[in-house]
């Protein structure tokens, strides 16, 4: 692996602690970093090397997968890192930071590979795109990369703004926007399930699948983001990005040994055949729900109105359900149903794929095949098969085929993330092409939203969801699957 320079924009904010310094740590201990590197982190206030080193450490300590109990180790990942006080509208600022990246590249023997990752609010990416470039931060010997966080925009035309600046300063190939669903092991997982499986590869087509379900539900509320979250409601903080993606992912048809290209290929082709919404046919097709009052395991909690933040007349969407059409020689006449929530009963995200059932009134069971995903929080995969009841063998049940990931801690999203960055595979990080076909399947919503358009469906905090949802997989003689 090269080495390189990792030069961290937020590096004092939440994220970079619970996520990024410990998914950089647990590489570090697997030998998955360079063997040079470099880590420059940037935040607004003054501190000393020593002392920000001291905050990463706490930070490993809350935070890491590995315990760290090797003082050497974590010493010598501590060693790699230095910070560097910055306020992203400087300019000069990025001058003192070039002197600092270029210092540690030459005491290190790192040939100019930069990897520049923006963990900082969205509205500074073009700021600070803009001033890489003006100081030549970018204009490397090396490779360059940009790591970017969500929200890559808030609705069509603000993110194809966003990607003419930030082209200005990186190719496409240059950059890897995170969608942190696709480092999740079983979403990567989805990628060789059908092609390396002859068992589904038979049965993976609108010949043998009824339907398939994508469902992402939290028990927890909007917490302290009202601000940010009351802007967005589920449709751009789950559905744009990551259920879109989780949608693509499961329906693309790969060959076996596919690289990032045929990949993004492949994910582009499913958002390309997805019938758009229209006026017509938009409030048939998409529910809106927000939670009111209720229970979460037993305990009260308030509805979403009136949590602090939030605007008592609020209609922001807290919950989404979504029926989607592929128009491909695969997937015609599948529905694909889609599922967001906050405040809902289980904390779950599972794929669902339900089978025909060709003998449909002439077996004793109601039950169809199922395969069943489970993304988070368990990791693994079910088949749902039907077998005698040994009570009473005029009749059948269902029986479970469990294959759930071993006791062993799995590698977290960022972990799998950032070494793919590191590594220059952009596999699972999303292409402009399939952000900008997201966001152009997802603006009718926004528009219909905006109008008012589409009635608001409420849904007791603890349940499953408005009725509505209920309704709208019912209308096709379906249901929602394992619903507790
Ligand atoms: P945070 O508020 O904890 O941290 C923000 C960071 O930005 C801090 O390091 C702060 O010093 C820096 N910053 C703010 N203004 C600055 C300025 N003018 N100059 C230089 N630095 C400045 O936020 P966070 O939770 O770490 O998230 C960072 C971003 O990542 C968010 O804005 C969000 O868009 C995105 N994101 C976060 C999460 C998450 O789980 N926290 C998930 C997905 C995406």
């Amino acid at each position: 692996m090269e080495n390189m320079s990792f030069i961290l924009y937020g590096g004092t904010g939440d994220l970079a602690k619970r996520k990024i310094y410990p998914a950089l740590f647990n590489l570090y201990i697997d030998h998955k970093m360079p063997e040079s590197f470099s880590i420059i982190a940037m935040g607004r206030k003054e501190q000393s090397h020593a002392d920000f080193q001291q905050i990463v450490a706490n930070s490993l300590q809350t935070f890491s997968r590995r315990k760290v109990n090797d003082p050497a180790a974590v010493n010598g990942f501590l060693e790699s890192i230095r910070y560097c006080s910055l306020n992203v509208n400087h300019p000069e600022d990025y001058h003192k930071l070039r002197g600092m990246v270029e210092s540690r590249e030459k005491e290190l023997n790192i040939s100019g590979n930069r990897i520049f990752y923006l963990s900082v609010a969205p509205e500074f990416f073009e700021t600070i795109a803009s001033n890489l470039k003006d100081s030549g931060l970018t204009a490397t010997t090396g490779w360059k990369r940009l790591i970017i966080e969500k929200p890559f925009g808030r609705d069509l035309e603000s993110a194809r703004h966003l990607n003419r600046e930030l082209s200005k300063v990186f190719d496409e190939e240059e950059i890897y926007r995170i969608d942190h669903y696709l480092g999740k092991p079983m979403v990567q997982n989805l990628e060789i399930l059908e092609s390396s499986n002859p068992i589904l590869k038979a049965l993976w087509s609108n010949h043998h699948i009824a339907n398939v379900q994508i469902t992402a539900s939290e028990t927890v509320g909007v917490e302290e983001r009202a601000g940010y979250y009351d802007n967005s409601g589920a449709i751009r903080d789950m559905v744009q990005n990551h259920m879109l993606q989780l949608l693509m992912m499961i329906s693309m048809r790969l060959p076996r040994k596919s690289d990032a290209t045929e990949v993004r290929m492949k994910k582009r082709n499913v958002m390309e055949s997805l019938r758009p919404l229209d006026k017509e046919t938009i409030a048939s097709n998409v529910i809106r729900g927000q939670y009111t009052e209720g229970e979460i395991q037993g305990k009260p909690v308030p509805g979403y109105t009136v949590e602090p933040g939030v605007p008592a007349n609020s209609k922001n969407d807290t919950f989404i359900a979504l029926r989607l059409w592929i128009d491909n020689y695969f997937w015609s006449d599948v529905p694909f149903y889609i599922r967001t929530g906050k405040r809902m009963k289980e904390k779950s995200t599972r794929i669902v794929i339900e089978f025909k059932e060709p003998l449909k009134g002439q077996t004793t069971t109601n039950d169809p095949n199922l395969l069943v995903i489970e993304i988070n929080p368990n990791e693994g995969i079910f088949i749902q098969l039907n077998k005698k009841d040994p009570m009473n063998n005029e009749k059948l049940e269902p029986m479970r085929v469990n294959c759930f990931s071993s006791g062993e801690e799995l590698p977290e999203a960022y972990e799998n993330l950032i070494f793919d960055a590191i590594r220059g595979d952009s596999t699972f990080f999303a292409h402009w092409d399939e952000v900008e076909l997201s966001w152009e399947y997802v603006q009718p919503i926004l528009d219909a939203f905006e109008q008012d358009s589409i009635p608001l469906s409420y849904y007791p905090a603890g349940s499953n969801g408005p009725e509505a949802s209920d309704k709208l997989v019912q209308a096709d003689g379906f249901k929602w699957w394992l619903d507790k």
